[in-house]
């Protein structure tokens, strides 16, 4: 049986840092087992026009190692579009580039093996034991997760899914028939404007009827503002983690809007669309934006979808007749079934898996034996933890913590809020507030 320091299942951006990271490491061995033929990035949901929406500069290892040769730059200079895509791109690059360059790093890691879905991993004799459905059978001592998150809609949809009730990530698989249709786009983040933008994008695919319902207030923009932007940074995520579990069940929603708000441009985008189909447009869209409902029950009537939305505002219950339901309703993380002999041995707390400062989950395993999480730890690890933005630093901490030495700096990066700030020197016989007042 193979033998490797550590085992990663899963090659998505998260995995692929780490391999990215781990190439250049010659006494650490390595392999990262993906269930896809090759590197794809939520192909259901690759829309044209999509954009990133963080900075090229979090690619999968520039924040940790800019002397890379996995960069993203270094993809621009070596496909000889570095110029072009500097005139072209500005600040924003397209969702299908950045695929096309994580593309282009797994082509050239050894490390990354596809066609490999992971089917259990079991304790063995002083190693874990890997097995995938092609037979073959690994041993490590440290395997790291990045197996990614799974798409969510209501419990009550799940018997109605197919091409009339599908989930965003779907959209390009399931390819729902729109043109002229009544069509009801549930969740106002990211994948809920861009699958209307996409729908209101093609003159003779307009549906007939568009109702696009929010469960927040409105249809709001992400806060990119600098001091929010800063809970993505390693300080952060550090501050975060030393909270009390209560504490960060608190803040984690407060925060929300930091991650799952919409580009603004993306929001104009679709305002000047809406108006120009109903200012100079032939009027054939009729549409309704609802905030503040939610879905409560669907039920198939005569080949159309009922819909039972309740009205937060008004507390009452409304019904509405639609074709074709797409639920953008985001994604979670679940424990991989492979995961399940392994399940009772890991430590939780109400349900929530314990994660270390180094992203190791705690478990009563051999101390030798570790499993490391990637995208798993947003309830210890804060708002950035599924995002982009410290894939390079999470990877290079895991390296880290792998090799039990420091690879890759990752403890340098400093804020500019003061989470933990603590006067200095308290006075010993303080003024008195109201003695100061009278002073000045
Ligand atoms: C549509 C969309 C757009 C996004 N855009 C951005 C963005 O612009 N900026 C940003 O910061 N974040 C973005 N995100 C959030 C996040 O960056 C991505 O979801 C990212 O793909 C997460 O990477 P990952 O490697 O953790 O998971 P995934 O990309 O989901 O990769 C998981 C991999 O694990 C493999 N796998 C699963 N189970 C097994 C198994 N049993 N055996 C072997 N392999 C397995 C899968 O085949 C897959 O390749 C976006 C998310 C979505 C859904």
């Amino acid at each position: 049986m193979e033998r490797f320091d550590f085992i990663g299942v899963g090659a998505g951006p998260s995995n692929l840092s780490l391999a990215a990271l781990a190439q250049p490491v010659t006494d650490l061995s390595a392999v990262f087992l993906d269930a896809k033929p090759r590197f794809q990035w939520h192909p259901g949901i690759m829309l044209p026009g999509a954009e990133l929406q963080v900075s090229f500069m979090k690619d999968l290892v520039t924040l940790v190692d800019p002397t890379s040769r996995y960069s993203f730059l270094n993809f621009l200079v070596e496909q000889g579009r570095v110029y072009r895509s500097l005139v072209a791109n500005g600040t924003s690059v397209s969702r299908r580039e950045f695929e096309q360059y994580y593309h282009w790093v797994a082509e050239q890691l050894p490390s990354v093996r596809w066609r490999r879905r992971v089917r259990s991993v079991e304790l063995g004799e002083g190693a874990l034991e890997v097995r995938s459905d092609d037979g073959e059978s690994l041993k490590t001592r440290a395997l790291v997760l990045g197996t990614g998150k799974e798409p969510v809609v209501p419990h009550f949809v799940a018997s109605l899914r197919g091409p009339r009730l599908l989930h965003s990530s779907e959209l390009l698989t399931v390819r729902p028939n729109v043109a002229g249709q009544r069509v009801m786009v549930v969740g106002a983040g990211q994948s809920g404007a861009e699958v209307v933008n996409h729908l209101l994008s093609e003159d003779r695919q307009l549906p007939s009827e568009l109702v696009w319902v929010s469960s927040r207030e409105g249809f709001q923009p992400i806060d990119d503002s600098p001091f929010t932007n800063e809970w993505f940074t390693p300080p952060y995520v550090d501050h975060f983690h030393g909270l009390p579990e209560e504490r960060r069940q608190t803040l984690l929603p407060r925060q929300r809007l930091a991650s799952d708000g919409v580009s603004e441009s993306l929001l104009r985008n679709i305002y000047r669309k809406l108006y120009l189909l109903d200012t100079v447009g032939d009027g054939r869209l009729r549409h309704h934006l609802v905030p503040c409902r939610r879905v409560i029950d669907v039920r198939r009537l005569a080949g159309a979808l009922v819909v039972t939305l309740h009205d937060e505002d008004r507390g009452a219950t409304q019904r509405c007749v639609v074709d074709t339901v797409i639920f953008c309703t985001g994604y979670r993380s679940v424990l991989p079934d492979f995961l399940e002999p392994l399940r009772d041995r890991l430590t939780d707390t109400d349900g929530r898996l314990q994660v270390g400062e180094d992203y190791s989950l705690n478990w009563d395993g051999p101390a030798g034996l570790r499993i490391y999480v990637q995208n798993f730890a947003e309830n210890s690890h804060g708002i950035a933890d599924p995002n982009l933005s410290l894939a390079a630093w999470r990877s290079a901490r895991v390296l880290n913590s792998i090799a039990a030495r420091e690879i890759y700096r990752v403890d340098q990066a400093r804020a500019t809020t003061d989470w933990a700030w603590e006067p200095t020197s308290p006075t010993p016989d303080p003024t008195p507030m109201a003695t100061l007042v009278e002073q000045r």
